[in-house]
């Protein structure tokens, strides 16, 4: 079993209670009190322990260590013991491998505390003890020796490594050291990058994870902690076992990524052994490649496929392609892909799903189908990476295609590289600046621009007048989803336009990954409702 354990720093003894007690409620079912500088009062200490509402570790962290306890190891052996002198003691307590093995009379004090096989007490105590290592900058070179050394103390009942990640990578070999261990082992990585390790922790066995019951960065006491509520509620935290598939969104940044919660709540409706995070990888592709290649290659992950964005929409057809994957030939066409797929028989699959996410948004916006698309007059207004890949579907489908852009170079070559496809299917595509918009004899209108996205809510690419003019038989679909009620969407409902928000695009291209990865339908309702909260929650 591995413990979701609360990290709490105790400043009195009623604040840890009511923090433990909170932690208890939200389903931790292991507490560890940070008690770094609160060191003065051996019977409070004692009475923490001894009347905690959950299963406790004891942790005086030193401040060489990453702590704030600035005392000698003399007056902290004392502190253990106080901790230790009730009926009950800790479930564990925590010591530095180097202050165990530097000092052996604090080493011999610990000795004394916790149960070892050459424990001479009558009634030996039950503490486990934990020896810990931790690097708050990067990995340690002798990370290895360490665990060795950890592994050889015959005292020693868990082994505990914490370094903050460089890369995801860093997650990878953390898992490996809990699966290889020799004893009940806690790997986890520091930092933005080290989340996956905390999350999975439990796919892995290790014995912990540490989490917070409180977003505020004053309530971590390591770099990266999960919130209680996040582990449970946002990453599946009770449906994780050995063999949970693993997803997630790729790009940089990925932090504000709203994907997690859309797939995750998808998972959950359909009760599919999956959990979704955010992946974060540095642009280049040497990145790219390296990190997907280990996260591929450990067969016991199950990573099961990525949604790819910005910047590696391109890098993903290239490492499709170098690892003899299947390339959709949409994808290849419009030269960036967003969705990697890991099919049953392992072979690699890149497609592109906001193409599918922006017809299905517009066929079920008009109630037409794919093919009718084909008597369709649409201004495709931008000619940046969503505009490519609506070009290619309606390119692909025959509908008359005028590119609006700023740069009408852009929009040129953009209709250069789809008009045969166009024309082989019925259609033409031709190029304009975006000026001319209010000539229009366009009927759809299609903003792949960020104009009117969030902040500049009030910019607008089509004025009310031009809109005024076209009224009810105009069709707007604004990409834009921040917000949701664009300026845009707002005239052309006033003008009696019919309107489709940007929303039915981001769920729909999420939908199309959903089924790529588990052969079922989407719960729509659950991913719009989903997205609407995060977009109109102020804190998101
Ligand atoms: P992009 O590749 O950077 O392209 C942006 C396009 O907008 C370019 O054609 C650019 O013209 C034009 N543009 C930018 N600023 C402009 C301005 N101030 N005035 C006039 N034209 C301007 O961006 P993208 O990835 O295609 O994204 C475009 C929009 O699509 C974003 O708002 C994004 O939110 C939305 N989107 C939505 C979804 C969804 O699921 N709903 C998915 C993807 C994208 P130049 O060629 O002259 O630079």
């Amino acid at each position: 079993m591995t413990h979701l354990t609360a990290a709490i720093y105790v400043h009195s003894l009623k604040q840890a209670f009511a923090d433990a007690a909170v932690a208890a409620e939200r389903g931790a079912d292991l507490v560890e009190y940070r008690i770094d500088t609160f060191i003065e009062d051996a019977e409070a200490i004692t009475e923490l322990v001894e009347t905690s509402p959950l299963p406790c570790l004891i942790t005086c962290r030193p401040d060489w260590e990453g702590g704030k306890y600035e005392g000698d190891d003399n007056d902290r052996a004392a502190v253990f013991e106080a901790a230790c002198a009730g009926v009950n003691g800790p479930a564990y307590i925590d010591v530095e491998l180097l202050a165990f093995q530097r000092d052996p009379v604090f080493r011999q004090r610990i000795l004394n505390l916790v149960d070892h096989p050459a424990q001479t007490h009558n009634t030996p105590p039950t503490t486990g003890l934990i020896l810990s290592s931790h690097d708050f900058e990067s990995r340690p070179i002798d990370l290895f020796q360490r665990i060795e050394a950890m592994a050889a103390a015959p005292a020693c009942r868990v082994i505990k490594l914490a370094w903050r990640a460089r890369s995801l990578r860093d997650n990878i070999e953390a898992f490996e050291i809990i699966t290889e261990r020799h004893k009940p082992t806690i790997a986890l990585c520091m930092g933005e990058n080290g989340l996956m390790s905390r999350v999975l922790a439990k796919k892995f066995a290790a014995l912990l994870t540490f989490a917070t019951i409180s977003p505020s960065p004053d309530a971590s006491t390591a770099p990266g902690q999960p919130t209680i509520a996040d582990l449970q509620t946002l990453y599946r935290w009770h449906h994780i076992n050995p063999e949970t598939a693993i997803y997630g969104v790729i790009g940089d940044p990925v932090g504000h990524s709203m994907s997690p919660a859309i797939h995750n709540a998808g998972f959950d409706k359909i009760d599919h052994n999956g959990v979704y995070l955010p992946l974060p990888i540095p642009p280049e592709y040497e990145h790219f490649k390296a990190t997907v290649a280990t996260m591929l290659d450990m067969s016991s992950l199950h990573f099961r496929g990525a949604s790819v964005t910005i910047p590696h929409k391109q890098n993903l057809l290239r490492f499709v392609d170098e690892f003899d994957g299947i390339i959709d030939p949409l994808a290849q066409q419009i030269g960036a892909a967003n969705t990697l797929t890991v099919q049953p028989d392992g072979q690699l699959l890149a497609t592109n799903s906001d193409y599918d996410g922006a017809l299905d948004a517009v066929c079920d916006g008009m109630s037409i189908t794919r093919q009718e698309l084909a008597n369709t007059r649409v201004a495709v207004i931008g000619a940046g990476g969503a505009a490519r890949a609506i070009v290619a579907g309606f390119a692909h489908h025959g509908a008359t295609i005028v590119v609006y852009n700023r740069t009408v170079e852009n929009a040129q070559r953009l209709a250069d590289e789809f008009g045969d496809m166009a024309q082989l299917a019925g259609g033409k595509i031709v190029a304009a600046p975006l000026d001319k918009l209010c000539d229009t004899c366009c009927q759809l209108f299609i903003n792949c621009t960020p104009i009117g996205m969030y902040p500049n809510i009030n910019a607008s690419p089509l004025d009310a007048d031009t809109l005024n003019r076209l009224g009810p038989g105009a069709v707007v679909f604004d990409t834009i989803y921040n917000p949701i009620q664009t300026q845009l969407l707002r005239d052309a409902r006033s003008a009696g336009c019919l309107t489709i928000p940007g929303t039915e695009m981001f769920v729909r291209q999420a939908a199309s990954q959903f089924t790529a990865w588990t052969s079922q339908p989407a719960p729509l309702d659950v991913f719009r409702s989903v997205l609407i909260d995060k977009l109109t929650d102020p804190v998101s």
